[in-house]
């Protein structure tokens, strides 16, 4: 479907399950070579078993996107891999359900550390590389919890200021980028069908009530998001940087 995409190296984090998963995959049949990275590397090479069988080439990487020694490792074997880095996109995420009052510091810091840090350090060190090449593409996922035009979510005020820390720092990086030829956007998702949202779906009441607010009615689909980033990480969205798109079903419309 995208042409362009064909050839490209893409680092996809947080992609052993999940949304990370199926973008990884996405790309892989759009004939990206793709480096699937997570905390389990057992789980990332099954991944990457499954590209395989599209007839492309993957690679399983281990990192913890919080930690800059395994973010630099992860970097150095894409590039010793497959030479080069066109596309990053940032997704790996935790969510803990907590009330705001009962936040520990250790567990601020823990979302904070591998939601906003993690994206800057592997930005940072994916940005390196295709300043390089002068091309590239950053795709940071966020979430509608981002604030703003946004919407607020009690139980997670460390994950609401992280992904709101997300869209500040890529209009920063957008801007410092642009001229070394690499674009920078958010995918903001409403509710997606993931294992993340098991704790909500543990509750009817919760889920119903947000069900509600959502246009569309019903979740997204981790297809329906992969859409959004296959479509920004190509040159179809070759005028677009420092962008948030909202892929929530309406929520936010309502
Ligand atoms: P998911 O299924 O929980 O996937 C997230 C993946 O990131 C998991 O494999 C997780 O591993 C991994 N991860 C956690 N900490 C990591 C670290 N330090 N280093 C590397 N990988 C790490 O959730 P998802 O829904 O696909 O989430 C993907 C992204 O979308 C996240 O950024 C999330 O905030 C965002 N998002 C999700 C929704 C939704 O409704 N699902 C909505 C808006 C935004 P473990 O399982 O071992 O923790």
């Amino acid at each position: 479907m995208y042409e362009d995409l064909k050839g490209k190296v893409a680092i996809v984090t947080g992609a052993r399950r999940g949304m990370g998963k199926v973008h990884a995959l996405k790309l892989a049949q759009e004939g990206v070579k793709v480096v699937v990275s997570d905390i389990s590397e057992e789980d990332c090479q099954k991944v990457v078993d499954e590209i395989g069988k599209t007839g492309e080439e993957g690679l399983a990487v281990k990192c913890d996107v919080s930690k800059k020694k395994e973010v630099d490792e992860l970097v150095k074997k894409t590039i010793e891999k497959f030479g080069k880095i066109d596309i990053l996109v940032n997704n790996a995420g935790i969510a803990q359900f907590k009330p705001f009052l009962e936040i520990t510091e250790e567990e601020w810091n823990r979302t904070l550390d591998i939601n906003l840090r993690g994206y800057f350090l592997c930005a940072q060190a994916a940005a390196k590389e295709m300043t390089k090449q002068k091309s590239g593409v950053i795709v940071n996922i966020a979430s509608v919890a981002m604030g703003q035009q946004g919407v607020g979510f009690p139980n997670l005020v460390h994950y609401c200021a992280s992904k709101g820390g997300i869209v500040g720092m890529t209009e920063a990086m957008a801007l410092e980028l642009a001229p070394l030829g690499i674009r920078v956007n958010v995918v903001a998702p409403g509710m997606i069908e993931t294992p993340m949202i098991d704790p909500i779906k543990q509750d009817p009441k919760a889920m119903e009530g947000l069900m509600a607010r959502v246009p569309l009615k019903r979740v997204g689909k981790p297809e329906e998001v992969s859409n959004l980033v296959l479509f920004l990480a190509s040159d179809t969205s070759s005028y677009m940087t420092g962008a948030a798109v909202v892929i929530d079903g309406g929520w936010l419309a309502g």
